[in-house]
C-alpha cells in the first residue's frame, strides 16, 4: 500500500455519528463546545449528574486532536518538575503532580466503567536523553519526584538501554511505569457513546459562531448562535483546545495553536517490533523539538513530532512525512525499508506558560492548554470542571493559577510568530 494522507487510528474504528438534530434543542442547562476528550468527558459527567447537556461540534466527534494523537497517557506535565517548583512553589506543584497521576486513573476508570475497547494498557513511558547533560538531569528529577511527590521513576544507564529500546543514539533514559497507552480514536468514540448513554445530546456539524448574555424567565444564561440555528443555555463549557476560534476571542488570544504530525509504517514483523521496542513503551526524547513514538497494537511504528510548526494543511503534512521518516531512520536504522503507510497532522494547544488552564473566563467555563499531554489531562479537566459546574468543590490545582497572554499583548490569535518560535526551539535544542 502507498502513503496515505490519512489518520491511521480512524481506520481502526467506526466512529459513531449523530449528525445534527434539527431543530436544535431550544434550551439546555449546559452547552459544551467541542466534542473531543475535554467536551465529551464534561458532557458525560454533567449528564450523569442530571444536567441537560448538548455538545456542539463544528465537525464530527473526535475530529480535532482527540482522534489524531499518539495515544500516550502520560504522567507529569510538559514542564519539568524543577521549573514547576520555581513557578508555583512546592505545595501547588505537589498538587499538580498528584492531579497528573489522578488523570491517568481517571482515564482507566472511564475505560473500565464504560467498557471502551481502546487497547488501554499501563505499558509505561520511556524518556530518552539526546545529550549527556539531559541524562545527568534525569537522576536529579527522579530524586525530586520521589522526595516531593512520592512517585518512583527509574533511570536507565546507556549500557542497559537495549532492554528498553532498539536504538543506540541516546545517552540513557528514564522510565515511568505508571503511564499508559491507548488507541485515541477508539477512546474518543467510546467517550462519545458514554456521554450519549448518560443522556447528553451531541450535535455534529454545528459550529458555534457567537454567543451573548441573555436572561430567560429570570434565569441568567446565554443565547448561542450556531451554523444550525440558535439555542439558549444556562451555562457554557468551552473545550475547543488548539481549534479555539473567533467564537471565543478572549480565550483564543491565550492559546498558541501548534501543529504536530505523525507517520505510521506498515505492520512490522514480530521480531523487528520486539527489537525496536522490547517493552512496548510510550517513548519520547528530551528535545524541545521532540520526537515521540510507539508501536501500535497491530505492530506498526507510529512516529510523531513537531516537524512543521504550523497547523496541519496539505503542504505541512507532506513536508512532515519526509522529515519524520528521516527522523525515524536516525533513531532506528533497522526501519529503513519499512514502508510508511499513513501520515497526518493535528493541532495542539499551548498556553504562553506551557501549562494547562481551567476555570471561568467572561462567565464561560473552559479547560485548555494541555501542550501535548492532553489524553489524560483533557479527560480529567472535563470531569473536574463539570463537577465544579454542578456545585461540587473538586480538587483542581489548575483553576485560578495566573493565565498569561502574549508578552506585550502582541497577539490577536493569529500565530504570526510561529516560524520564529520554531527557529527558537531549534536553537535551544542546539545550545541546551
Ligand atoms: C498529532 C498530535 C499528537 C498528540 N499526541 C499526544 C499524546 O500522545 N499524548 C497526549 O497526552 N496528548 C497528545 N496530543 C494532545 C491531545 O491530543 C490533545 O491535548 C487533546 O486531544 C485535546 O482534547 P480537546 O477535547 O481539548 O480538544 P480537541 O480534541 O482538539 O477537540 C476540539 C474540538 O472543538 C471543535 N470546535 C472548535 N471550535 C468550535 C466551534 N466554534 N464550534 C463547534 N466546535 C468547535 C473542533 O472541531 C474540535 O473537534 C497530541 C496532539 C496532536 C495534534
Amino acid at each position: 500500500m502507498g502513503l496515505r494522507e490519512h489518520n491511521y487510528w480512524t481506520t481502526t474504528v467506526e466512529m459513531p455519528s449523530w449528525g445534527a438534530p434539527l431543530p436544535l434543542p431550544e434550551s439546555v442547562d449546559v452547552a459544551v463546545i467541542g466534542a473531543g476528550f475535554t467536551g465529551l468527558s464534561a458532557a458525560r459527567t454533567l449528564a450523569k449528574r442530571g444536567a441537560r447537556v448538548t455538545v456542539l461540534e463544528g465537525e464530527t466527534i473526535g475530529w480535532g486532536a482527540s482522534s489524531r494523537n499518539g495515544g500516550m497517557v502520560l504522567t507529569g506535565m510538559k514542564l519539568g518538575v524543577n521549573k514547576l517548583i520555581s513557578m508555583y512553589g512546592r505545595e501547588l506543584t505537589r498538587r499538580m503532580y498528584a492531579a497528573s497521576l489522578a488523570s491517568i486513573d481517571c482515564v482507566e476508570q472511564i475505560v473500565r466503567e464504560e467498557k471502551i475497547d481502546c487497547d488501554f494498557s499501563r505499558c509505561g513511558h520511556l524518556e530518552v536523553a539526546c545529550k549527556q547533560k539531559h541524562f545527568d538531569d534525569y537522576a536529579r528529577q527522579v530524586e525530586v519526584i520521589a522526595r516531593e511527590f512520592n512517585h518512583q521513576l527509574r533511570v536507565v544507564q546507556k549500557d542497559e538501554l537495549g532492554t528498553e529500546i532498539g536504538s543506540n543514539i541516546y545517552y540513557g533514559g528514564m522510565v515511568d511505569e505508571v503511564s499508559a497507552g491507548l488507541n485515541p480514536a477508539r477512546y474518543v468514540a467510546g467517550l462519545g457513546r458514554a456521554a450519549v448513554m448518560a443522556g447528553a445530546e451531541i450535535c455534529e456539524h454545528t459550529r458555534v459562531e457567537g454567543m451573548q448574555r441573555e436572561a430567560r424567565q429570570g434565569e441568567s444564561g446565554w443565547k448561542i448562535n450556531t451554523s444550525k440555528g440558535a439555542l439558549w443555555a444556562h451555562e457554557i463549557f468551552v473545550g475547543t483546545s488548539g481549534y479555539t476560534g473567533e467564537a471565543t476571542p478572549a480565550l483564543r488570544k491565550k492559546i498558541i495553536p501548534i501543529g504536530s504530525f505523525i507517520i505510521t509504517t506498515e505492520i512490522l514483523p514480530e521480531a523487528l517490533a520486539r527489537e525496536v521496542s522490547p517493552r512496548n513503551r510510550m517513548i519520547y526524547d528530551s528535545k524541545n523539538y521532540l520526537y515521540y513514538y510507539r508501536l501500535t497494537p497491530d505492530r506498526r511504528m507510529l512516529f510523531g513530532g513537531r516537524a512543521a510548526f504550523f497547523p496541519e494543511n496539505d503542504r505541512t503534512v507532506q513536508q512532515s512525512a519526509d522529515i519524520l521518516r528521516r527522523g525515524m531512520i536516525d533513531v532506528y536504522p533497522q526501519l529503513r525499508d519499512a514502508k510508511i503507510e499513513y501520515v497526518w497532522g493535528g493541532t495542539l494547544d499551548f498556553a504562553f506558560d506551557i501549562m494547562p488552564h481551567a476555570g471561568q473566563m467572561d462567565g464561560m467555563y473552559y479547560a485548555v492548554g494541555y501542550a501535548g499531554h492532553g489524553v489524560a489531562m483533557a479527560t480529567y479537566q472535563g470531569q473536574k470542571i463539570a463537577e465544579l459546574m454542578v456545585g461540587d468543590k473538586p480538587e483542581n490545582p489548575f483553576v485560578g493559577i495566573p493565565f498569561p497572554g502574549a508578552p506585550l499583548g502582541l497577539y490577536n490569535g493569529r500565530p504570526w510568530f510561529l516560524p520564529f518560535a520554531g527557529a527558537w526551539y531549534k536553537f535551544l535544542d542546539w545550545v541546551s
